[in-house]
């Protein structure tokens, strides 16, 4: 049997379009692109919270071969990614590849025709040699179950699905959770509403975001002359690794990007108490540092409340914190971030011997040979998790090292013969990801704090412990001695 397409992707956001762009680039045309939506974009088509805009600059959060000169700020916003992802898509035709409201529930290797077979949500069946899944790790959103919930009567939504319909000004609104889509919530949304209540576990480390306009003088200059572009990007670049330093253990690196984000507190915050209540006591870096411009002075305005005494339940009318006080509420805003760790990306992965691999990595942690190539799941690959996040740098980096790598195996795959799979052998992943979590030892991320990045049994599931150059060399070249090639 001759499989529909030589590649099947599942997702048009960042990873599948960079994945889709990669195999067109190659000279393949044999792909699609399953989207569940009706749209492409992923995170970025469906934040669209006030104030959505992207944490890591614009020069390196962009695809290397598509720079684009018209940015129109340092650090990008909601609808200037979506629509650059919309003209990536149609300067390199990929629209034809997309197979939009097709939500992939199953995928199942067939040994035998060395594919896979996949269904969507309809029951439709497409067969393809090898699939990549794009699906992205923060697509899950989590509202945490408060005693309660279910009895208020005013509206409540989280931040991925931000209600349009629902008018804030002149409103007692709750923002609960501090991470990074909160800050960006809070300043946006201070000034309209009547009351902003700002419910926080844990304070978060925030440095300086030194956003800016670009001005119409260097988008012309980096139109005509991209050579500046690229020579920006790379400075960026550098800049972000050098910083990534003190996540890895480097001590003065760490200490001198603490110093600048207390100062930016002390600076930002009037009140005394205010600023003791924000200041972070973990390490900077055990969770992701957060930049902004404007989530600090929002806690000067009179009509913006801090509240870290914890939520005990939540009532028809406001949530009731553990000292007793009931703060009355209209609408809530749940920035209570998303499921990364304990990864469940559908209802089955069936593999050779027919185990679901959400139920194998329930057991045993999230993992992948350099977070691409699963052992017991040939012909398949995985772009952006696990292991594969950052919190220094773009992870577009890391997705494009990631599709040098898998480009590799599919070469190797496409002549290996018609029916033929590779199958990462078991040990060699075994020993990548033992090696790998030795390298959270002595970094930031094993500093003790709770965070998104670990699953529920501790183990970090999400983050490269290193920084992108060495990701980069370790999926420069495919070893063919790693994988089982069986030809049938
Ligand atoms: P997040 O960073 O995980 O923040 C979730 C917040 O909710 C935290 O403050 C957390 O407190 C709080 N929280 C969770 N459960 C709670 C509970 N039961 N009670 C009280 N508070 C609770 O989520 P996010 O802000 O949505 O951001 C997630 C990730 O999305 C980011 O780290 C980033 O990678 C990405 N993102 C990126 C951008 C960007 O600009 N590129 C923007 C937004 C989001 P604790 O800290 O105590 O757990």
């Amino acid at each position: 049997m001759n499989p529909t397409y030589q590649v099947g992707i599942i997702g048009a956001g960042f990873g599948g379009l960079i994945a889709a762009l990669k195999l067109k680039h190659s000279g393949r045309s044999s792909f699609v692109i399953f989207e569940r939506a009706a749209e492409i974009g992923g995170t970025w088509r469906d934040n669209v919270y006030p104030g959505c805009a992207c944490d890591v600059p614009s020069l390196v959060y962009s695809i290397a071969t598509e720079p684009n000169p018209d940015w129109n700020s340092a650090f990008s916003k909601q609808p200037d990614i979506l629509r650059y992802l919309k003209n990536v898509v149609a300067k390199n035709d990929l629209a034809e590849h997309i197979r939009f409201d097709s939500d992939i529930t199953g995928l199942e290797f067939l040994e035998e025709e060395g594919c896979w077979q996949v269904t969507d949500r309809n029951g439709a069946m497409t067969t393809v040699k090898m699939i990549m899944l794009a699906t992205g790790p923060l697509n899950r959103p989590v509202i945490p179950n408060f005693k309660g919930l279910e009895t208020f009567k005013g509206k409540k939504f989280h931040s991925s699905a931000w209600d349009n319909t629902c008018d804030l000004k002149g409103k007692r609104v709750a923002v609960i959770g501090t991470g990074a889509s909160a800050i960006q919530i809070v300043p946006n949304i201070a000034p309209e509403v009547a009351h902003l209540s700002v419910f926080q576990r844990t304070p978060a480390w925030i440095a300086p975001r030194n956003d800016r306009k670009i001005s119409s003088f260097e988008k012309t200059l980096f139109n005509y002359f991209p050579f500046m572009q690229r020579g920006f990007r790379e400075l960026r670049y550098w800049l972000a690794e050098f910083l990534g330093k003190a996540f890895v253990g480097n001590e003065t690196v760490s200490k001198l990007s603490s110093s600048i984000a207390l100062q930016k507190l002390k600076k930002e915050v009037n009140d005394q108490k205010i600023r003791q209540k924000l200041t972070p006591q973990y390490k900077i870096g055990c969770k992701r540092v957060l930049l902004s411009d404007d989530y600090y002075p929002a806690f000067n305005r009179p009509n913006v409340q801090l509240i870290t005494d914890p939520i005990d339940q939540i009532t028809a009318n406001g949530i009731v914190t553990t000292d007793g006080n009931i703060h009355p509420i209209d609408v809530i805003v749940f920035a209570t971030g998303f499921e990364a760790a304990d990864i469940k990306v559908y209802t089955k992965i069936l593999g050779k011997n027919g185990t679901n691999l959400i139920d194998l990595w329930a057991m045993t942690g999230a993992q992948a040979y350099h977070g691409t190539t699963v052992s017991g799941y040939p012909n398949l690959a995985f772009i952006l998790e696990p292991n594969t996040g950052l919190g220094h740098n773009s992870v577009l980096h890391m997705m494009e090292s990631q599709m040098t790598y898998i480009l590799q195996y599919l070469t190797l795959l496409e002549n290996s013969g018609d029916t033929a799979y590779l199958d990462i052998q078991e040990a060699i992943q075994k020993a990548c990801n033992e090696n790998l979590q030795k390298q959270f030892d002595g970094t930031v991320w094993a500093s003790g704090c709770r965070s998104w990045y670990m699953n529920k049994n501790g183990l970090n599931t999400t983050l490269y412990p290193r920084l992108t150059v060495q990701y980069r060399k370790e999926t420069e070249k495919i070893n063919k001695n790693d994988y089982q090639i069986i030809t049938h």
